[in-house]
């Protein structure tokens, strides 16, 4: 959960989104809170970050992503080293060498690349190991189409250490793109396509509906 409104009105309120959350999925559910903090003008530094991490801790939730923006590493690896929650960024960070120092330098427990955006699977496998190899955990971003995600499906497949792929729905870009459809079971696991390459097979028919002419 997160984006707005989390984060833009006080922190009672935020409060109250985790709070109600957790109360509706229950205490046996992974819930994990995204700030949005790559939004333009997001208006929070690194105090507001430390405070609201220790709110989280007291719902249980896996991981606190974007709650600083996107280029404050030094920020990061303060909040990184306080935290009682893990620490989640990256889906916008672009080619290996951006993601090095975040890596290195510690700034997140959880490192969270885009292969629609960082250049592409191989670009994603070395920062993947790079992540292993210090002990980060990394979890593909997945809010793109059906390719990125079966992309992301094949990359964590793929990885020593793989405990997550984000999965956006509903969005026709991901559910409504291919011609056998991700279907998401009754415990949350995606199916890993066995078939060459991604795996998947784009259907032209659905294709047309997001044609511009
Ligand atoms: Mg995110």
């Amino acid at each position: 959960m997160g984006w707005r409104p989390f984060g833009r009105q006080d922190r009672k309120y935020d409060e109250l989104l985790v709070k109600t959350a957790r109360e509706t999925v229950g205490p046996n559910i992974e819930l994990m809170v995204d700030a949005g903090g790559s939004e333009q003008f997001w208006p929070h530094g690194l105090n507001w970050a430390r405070e609201t991490a220790k709110m989280l801790a007291n719902y249980d939730i896996t991981w606190f992503e974007e709650a600083l923006p996107p280029d404050d590493i030094e920020g990061f690896i303060e909040l990184t080293k306080q935290s009682p929650v893990p620490i989640a960024t990256g889906e916008v960070l672009t080619r290996r060498q951006s993601f090095l120092p975040w890596i290195e330098r510690r700034a997140v427990d959880i490192i969270q690349p885009d292969c629609t955006k960082n250049g592409g699977l191989s670009e994603s496998r070395k920062i993947a190991w790079c992540a292993f190899d210090h002990n980060v955990l990394m979890v593909p971003h997945g809010w793109n189409t059906a390719i990125g995600v079966a992309a992301d499906l094949q990359l964590a497949a793929a990885q020593p250490v793989a405990r997550y792929v984000e999965y956006l729905t509903p969005c026709d870009y991901i559910e409504d793109l291919t011609t056998e459809p991700f279907e998401i079971d009754a415990e949350g696991f995606l199916k890993i396509p066995q078939k060459p390459g991604l795996g998947v097979e784009l259907d032209h028919d659905k294709l047309k509906k997001y044609r511009v002419t």
